[in-house]
């Protein structure tokens, strides 16, 4: 297959859920549930340090009839495969593919961007699942992200913040939402 031509930039989420490594699993879980996404980001200071999924608390917590007060720190994935924005859409298909992974921060150095999935890549390009489909099952899981802290670029001051709120539509800072 030719490459796409497309880059993740274009196509990623902006503005992602993200907990940090304090958070309890609890917390992600129900953050995840809320948001209908299968996993999210852990982020210090904007950085991306380590990923959690459903999978991960799955098989973490319930299966080993563990706390849900355990910190994500103590689950996630870390160190965690990120892309950069401009990736073409079909080598972030083969990463997801050869790692089995569903979904990729998008990052600008270690800095969260956006989170691209697999049905996002499926979606944007059905070719795609052609590919997709010589590993296992795919996770069907919609990214209707609306947010609760979300990361990224405030749309009013262009300052980046990983405490962005969707504000009438727009993504605005913590500062900019007290103007
Ligand atoms: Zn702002």
């Amino acid at each position: 297959m030719m490459a796409t031509g497309i880059n993740i930039g274009s196509v990623m989420t902006r503005g992602v859920i993200s907990v940090k490594k304090s958070d309890t699993v609890a917390e992600a879980a129900k953050l995840m549930k809320r948001a209908r996404i299968g996993g999210v980001p852990v982020v210090e200071r904007g950085d991306v340090i380590g990923i959690v999924t459903e999978g991960d608390i799955m098989r973490d917590i319930v299966a080993t009839g563990k706390k849900h007060d355990v910190k994500v720190g103590r689950i996630m994935k870390h160190p965690v495969r990120t892309v950069p924005p401009d990736i073409d859409v079909e080598d972030a298909a083969k990463i997801m593919r050869d790692l089995e992974i569903e979904r990729l921060p998008v990052v600008s150095g270690k800095r969260l961007m956006g989170m691209i999935t697999m049905m996002d890549l499926v979606r944007i390009e059905p070719a795609l699942l052609e590919l997709m489909k010589e590993r296992g099952s795919l996770e069907m899981v919609p990214t209707t992200e609306k947010a609760v802290s979300i990361a990224g670029e405030c749309e009013n001051c262009s300052n980046y913040s990983v405490f962005l709120r969707n504000i009438d539509g727009r993504l605005l800072c913590e500062d900019c939402r007290e103007l």
